[in-house]
């Protein structure tokens, strides 16, 4: 190694990483409302619109900062798992998709959990990155659900999961879809231990993760317009035959008919979570003492 790869390229690297995080427009456009809003602005709404309330898509960073107390959290390690187990290939290599990921969230995969103090109380966080390949579960968000919930069991804290995939990593073929009965007894082994477990369902929540632990929580929680589903809506339309009704696979429509138990605004998000883990865990404390 010279001086030039020891010293100038590390250099570099970080100023190059630096520019990524200056937004080159200080101003985001609105998807929905196509109004301009200053990004300051649109950080202090927690990335909700506040011309027309849109909720815009978040990351598991700012889902973690937004939900524990004064930002303050220790994430845990994954547990790492074989990487590209099929060797599998589409117009790309599943291997180079992983890395164009990695490199674009400085996450290593679609899944990240962290403990701390929701409400002044403990809590188990997992939270999903869309960002990441669609959030699409493979034998790396299964392995993390799992730890996420041994550390929620071993802290005797309640597990609290963001989901937003597209549902199975289609690229690990079988190995993806086990992660469906996988995540679905880590979910138990919080049941079992009388924690509480809930679910915060955000824009968009689909396929294997919808067919998983995202719909077994003890208390279903949905963000404004999510949306929610297993089949997409034009492939039920095909097979059904039938026009979906409006609204259909949104938060709403779900909560008007007994899907979900509530849809929260992401700005009485963190205060709702609190809440339901003092409701859901101060008459059992002293019985587990
Ligand atoms: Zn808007």
């Amino acid at each position: 190694m010279s001086w030039l790869t020891e010293f100038v390229r590390p250099k570099i690297r970080t100023l190059l990483g630096r520019q990524q995080e200056v937004p080159d427009n200080l101003w985001h456009q609105c998807p929905k409302c196509q109004q301009m809003i200053f990004h300051r602005e649109l950080e202090t709404a927690k990335k909700v619109c506040p011309h027309c309330g849109h909720h815009m898509r978040a990351t598991a960073m700012e889902r973690l900062a937004w939900t524990f107390d004064n930002g303050q959290y220790t994430r845990i390690d994954l547990p790492k798992v074989v990487a590209d187990p099929l060797k599998f290939r589409d117009q790309k290599r599943y291997a180079d998709r992983l890395k164009e990921s990695r490199d674009a969230t400085r996450q290593e995969d679609a899944l990240l959990v962290a403990h701390g103090l929701v409400g002044g109380a403990r809590a188990v966080v997992a939270a999903m990155n869309f960002d990441f390949m669609g959030g699409s579960m493979g034998a790396a968000v299964g392995e993390g659900l799992v730890a996420a919930a041994r550390l929620a069991v071993l802290q005797a804290a309640p597990l609290i999961v963001y989901t937003a995939s597209g549902g199975a990593r289609m690229q690990e073929g079988a190995i993806s879809l086990m992660q469906m009965p996988r995540t679905t007894i880590a979910t138990q082994m919080v049941k079992e231990a009388g924690l509480p477990y809930i679910v915060v369902l955000t824009d968009p929540t689909t396929g294997g993760v919808t067919a998983s632990f995202a719909m077994l929580g003890d208390i279903q929680i949905a963000e404004p317009n999510a949306l929610i589903g297993f089949a997409g809506a034009r492939v039920i339309e095909q097979t059904v035959r039938e026009k979906l009704p409006e609204g259909f696979q949104r938060a709403e429509y779900l909560f008007a008919h007994g899907i979900i138990d509530m849809v929260v605004k992401r700005g009485e998000l963190t205060a709702t979570l609190a809440r339901l883990i003092a409701l859901t865990t101060e008459n059992r404390r002293p019985a587990a003492a």
